[in-house]
């Protein structure tokens, strides 16, 4: 029986692996420049990281998570989100004893047991920015200026950045209250998860997808309506500092984002192209996570970017795979021989080189040549060989000349690179 995948996992092959490593370097360049590092965190951790970090009554935690037990009977999971991981890591090895102030990224897969449906998967990417040590605004603004600038780079248009604020510690519980005073008088429009999410989360029921819901919440009260002065302030320096950078945004007051964790700035990248509306992008500050696990007083703020969502709204024409420069077709032993020792030269020389293992037909090297989409070829036969030349053929304008092989490599880099 032929062994598939795993429902919900799925291979990204060769011919769209360009676009990922794109994404990749565009995402590594920028946030570099922005004086951020990578980190590599491990896939699997304790699970309690991620229940007391994300918290126990969020959708995540109760059905989502990859959890299972080790042979030494330890709760293991894995991970459904970096940033928790990324702060766990940044306590373990004190980072903050180098600088107060760190700045992470990540890039990988993260695992979540949710329906799996066209683009969605249960292994899924994210590039993970989070800045640790720092309260100011400012950098809620840095962050967000940065994730506009990667998605604009990489030649995501029509985005809309949507901004509210969640409050912190001091005005949230009020704010809460006075929804779900609101909502108790509605509860019975509410889904069986909302009735629940009423009592333990019931921000949450803003993100319900079912419409009884939705418009059970329509006309609730906002959170930007209960913030306390304090963050108001830090709200109004945020906007002010986007501004500063020239970036739009549009206050979107329902937008509370998943997590528990989240406080204050909370931010969306939503693209408009291709018609629909796709986040592409989301984040916000989080000044409790680092106490949920167990860590001092830490401020943080970042974001996460949806690879796969990213990948599909790249620009469609542009090229994202690399063919060969070169495809040797040698016709017989010794030409054969000749274009190994070729390869190996070109190869240090910068240029992609293929050629044929299985000494076929000069038609069929022709054709596979074609096949890898090679801009140029070179035939190389016995009698050339001889002689020291060999046939280069432009494979666009189907135009052939002879040259001399040991001006091959020097030939190539004035037509390629
Ligand atoms: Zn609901
Ligand atoms: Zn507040």
């Amino acid at each position: 029986m032929e062994i598939k995948a795993i429902r919900g996992f799925n291979d990204i092959l060769p011919d769209e692996i360009g676009k990922w490593q794109f994404v990749e370097k565009n995402a590594r360049e920028v946030f570099e420049g922005f004086g951020f590092s990578e980190i590599r965190i491990p896939i699997l951790e304790r699970t309690e990281l991620f229940s007391r970090g994300i918290g126990e009554a969020t959708d995540i935690v109760e059905k989502e998570m990859y959890t299972f037990t080790d042979r030494s009977g330890n709760s293991l999971t894995l991970r459904p989100e970096a940033t928790a991981s990324m702060a766990r890591a940044y306590l373990e090895h004190q980072l903050y004893t180098f600088d107060p102030v760190a700045k992470l990224y990540c890039i990988g897969p993260m695992f979540r047991y949710e329906r799996p449906q066209k683009g969605r998967y249960r292994q899924f990417y994210q590039i993970d920015a989070e800045v640790f040590g720092v309260e100011n605004p400012m950098v809620d603004a840095e962050v967000i200026v940065m994730l506009v600038r990667f998605l604009r780079r990489v030649g995501l248009e029509k985005l809309e950045l949507q901004l509210n604020t969640l409050g912190d510690r001091n005005c949230r519980p009020r704010y809460r209250e006075e929804l779900k005073r609101f909502l108790m008088n509605k509860s019975f429009q509410l889904c069986e998860d909302c009735q629940r999410r009423l009592q333990t989360n019931p921000l949450r029921i803003f993100d319900c997808k079912v419409e009884t819901c939705q418009e059970a919440i329509a006309d609730a009260p906002k959170v930007s309506d209960f913030v306390c002065s304090e963050c108001q302030k830090h709200f109004d320096k945020v906007k002010e500092y986007l501004e500063m950078a020239g970036l739009e945004y549009i206050l979107n007051p329902r937008m509370v984002r998943g997590l528990d964790y989240y406080t204050r700035t909370a931010f969306e990248v939503v693209s408009y192209q291709l018609g629909s509306q796709n986040a592409v992008a989301g984040g916000g500050r989080y000044d409790n996570l680092f106490q949920e696990i167990g860590g001092l007083e830490i401020p943080g703020i970042g974001f996460a970017v949806g690879m796969e969502r990213l990948v599909s709204l790249l620009p469609k024409d542009k090229v994202f795979v690399s063919y060969p420069h070169l495809f040797i077709a040698a016709l017989g032993e010794e030409p054969l021989k000749e274009a190994y020792r070729m390869i190996n030269q070109l190869h240090l020389d910068g240029i992609r080189a293929e050629l044929d293992y299985e000494g076929k037909s000069l038609k069929s090297q022709m054709r596979r040549a074609d096949k890898l989409k090679a801009r140029y070829v070179l035939i190389l036969g016995e009698d050339e060989l001889k002689r020291g030349k060999a046939a280069l053929r432009n494979m666009g304008t189907k135009s052939q000349e002879e040259i001399s092989i040991d001006k091959l490599s020097e030939i190539l880099k004035s037509k390629i690179l």
